[in-house]
């Protein structure tokens, strides 16, 4: 085999990492979460939750959500099937546990789309694994614009949202990175970025490093 033809792949094996993406309705999120899991190079598992409110005429069951009864989600919820899970408006929102276990084990990285709520019981649980990013929308009248246009809620409920997006914003403290989504592509790059980071933290890596540099020790 020639030089060139020599595989010089180096894997370092490491835990997969949860990264989370919070914002109020509006600020852009669904569209990050859709580009980013588009992008096949990222190898990104979207973390599939359930959740008792009514299915848009754009949502497929299985693939945004598990469309679920209240009384389905009270049962998921009391034998322990959810990482964690919230009332956000009016409706409930959990995260099965099994998948999340099941893919970060494998060393891959899972997407998830949950609230501030959510975000600090899952930091409480699994603060190692945990990556933490609040979009902001550029402007509150951007945010509603972006509401209306969406079009596939009930006037009460985009009312709703609206108020409660005004709540949502003073959430970012407690996240680790914040992005302006003024243009999607810039705050794709941004998220794209932070997941390119944390996935060389040496804490990630450590076991594998321990193992890489034994073995470049090793060698004669
Ligand atoms: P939507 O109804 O617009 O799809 O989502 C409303 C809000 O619920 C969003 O802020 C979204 O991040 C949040 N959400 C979606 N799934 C979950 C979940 O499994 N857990 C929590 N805590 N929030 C969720």
């Amino acid at each position: 085999m020639s030089a060139v033809s020599q595989s010089h792949a180096v894997s370092i094996p490491r835990r997969g990492l949860m990264l989370i993406l919070s914002s109020p309705s509006g600020a852009g999120k669904t569209t990050l979460t859709r580009d980013l899991l588009q992008d096949r190079s990222l190898n990104l598992e979207l973390s599939i939750s359930v959740t008792t409110r009514p299915r848009r005429s754009s949502e497929v069951d299985g693939i945004h959500y598990l469309f679920k009864s209240r009384q389905e989600f009270e049962r998921m919820r009391a034998q322990d099937d959810l990482l964690e899970w919230a009332e956000v408006h009016g409706n409930f929102y959990g995260t099965p546990r099994s998948p999340v276990e099941a893919v970060l084990t494998q060393g891959r990285d899972m997407l998830f789309d949950i609230d501030y709520q959510g975000t600090q019981q899952v930091r409480q649980k699994a603060q190692d694994d945990v990556v933490t990013i609040f979009i902001l929308p550029p402007s509150f009248k951007e945010l509603r614009a972006r509401l209306e246009r969406r079009a596939e809620d009930a006037a009460d409920v985009i009312a709703k949202r609206l108020e409660n997006a005004r709540n949502e914003l003073t959430r970012w403290p407690s996240y680790d990175y914040v992005i302006v989504n003024e243009d999607i592509q810039v705050a794709l790059a941004s998220v794209k970025s932070i997941l390119v980071a944390e996935r060389l933290k040496r804490t990630r890596q450590q076991a594998g490093v321990e193992t890489f540099v034994g073995q470049l020790l090793g060698e004669t």
